[in-house]
């Protein structure tokens, strides 16, 4: 792992899921590992829950967010305490002007929005793997085409390019990997990506820990961002990205994320506790299994084996 604590100090870390289903084991480790990476340089945390998709908003969701965060023992520093309060004064529908203000910038960007009336089924139809094959690009549609998504082009040659802390230099083709992707839905909503990059922005953070399989998603945050003044700060020179390898299945094959534990009340219908989780990081960390007791275990253990030689 390349993590460079002294990077920006402070560290700004935050935890962001989403209340769109009970977190999994998948979830559980990154945010330990958010925490372990946060709490080694005395930086703050931020509890950030991304709610732009109300339609999959469920409460016992959102509970199952603090509750989660509580079992594995993490604390953090800003955001929400519980989820009247996120309702009150965090959810991003107190921000929805800020993201309709980026959209209206990129709108004005040359060449670079274009409206979409696509369906799910067309782009399935045309391209199974789901990339959009750029059906809409050349049409012309207008922007306020009620009903029309809005998709960025993305050159099919585009490569984004950065140092992460887990993997090292890496090189996404972005138009082969995500290809022209959306930025504003069918129904005017801002997409995941806007609010993301937008958040960030706000909060300050200056370290973004993912699985590995959220490497495009990343790539088109930072491409995105470059096209403008107002998001040119969403850099890998001011932000550490760290994409920690998923967890190996029990065959030995990587899980990806929809693939693990689809347990019906999640990651806490783990009979065996929290030390399930503490595992798994300690696997991923390469440290031994005696780490993974407790949360202090794992914590002394893994500052232990990364401390800086004595000189
Ligand atoms: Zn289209």
């Amino acid at each position: 792992m390349l993590f460079r604590p002294a990077f920006v100090a402070p560290t700004r870390g935050r935890f962001a899921p989403t209340p769109s289903g009970y977190l999994h084991l998948g979830n559980a480790v990154n945010f330990v590992l958010t925490w372990l990476l946060v709490r080694r340089t005395g930086g703050t945390l931020h509890l950030r829950i991304d709610d732009l998709d109300r339609a999959r908003l469920r409460p016992a969701y959102l509970a199952n967010i603090f509750h989660t965060l509580d079992w594995l023992g993490l604390d953090y520093d800003t955001g929400p305490r519980d989820p009247a309060d996120f309702e009150q004064h965090y959810s991003q529908r107190h921000y929805l002007a800020s993201y309709q203000n980026l959209l209206e910038q990129l709108r004005h960007q040359p060449g670079l929005v274009y409206a979409c009336t696509c369906s799910r089924t067309d782009v399935l139809a045309l391209a199974p793997d789901g990339r959009y094959p750029g059906t809409c690009r050349h049409r012309g549609l207008s922007l306020d085409t009620p009903g029309a998504a809005w998709r960025v082009h993305v050159p099919d040659e585009a490569v984004v390019s950065f140092t992460d802390g887990w993997q090292g230099q890496v090189m996404v083709a972005l138009g082969q990997a995500l290809g022209d992707f959306v930025i504003r839905k069918k129904d005017g909503a801002p997409a995941y990506q806007i609010g993301s990059v937008v958040d960030d922005l706000r909060l300050g953070t200056t370290l973004i820990v993912r699985g590995a399989d959220l490497l495009p998603s990343t790539a088109a945050q930072l491409w995105l961002a470059q096209h403008l003044p107002a998001t040119a700060a969403f850099n890998a020179t001011r932000i550490q990205f760290l994409h920690h390898a998923l967890l190996p299945g029990p065959d030995g094959q990587k899980l990806s994320k929809s693939q693990q534990q689809p347990l019906e009340r999640g990651v806490l219908a783990q009979a065996a506790g929290p030390q399930v989780v503490y595992q798994a990081v300690a696997q991923l960390l390469g440290l031994p299994l005696e780490a993974s007791s407790s949360l202090g275990a794992l914590q002394q253990s893994w500052l232990q084996k990364s401390a800086p030689a004595a000189p």
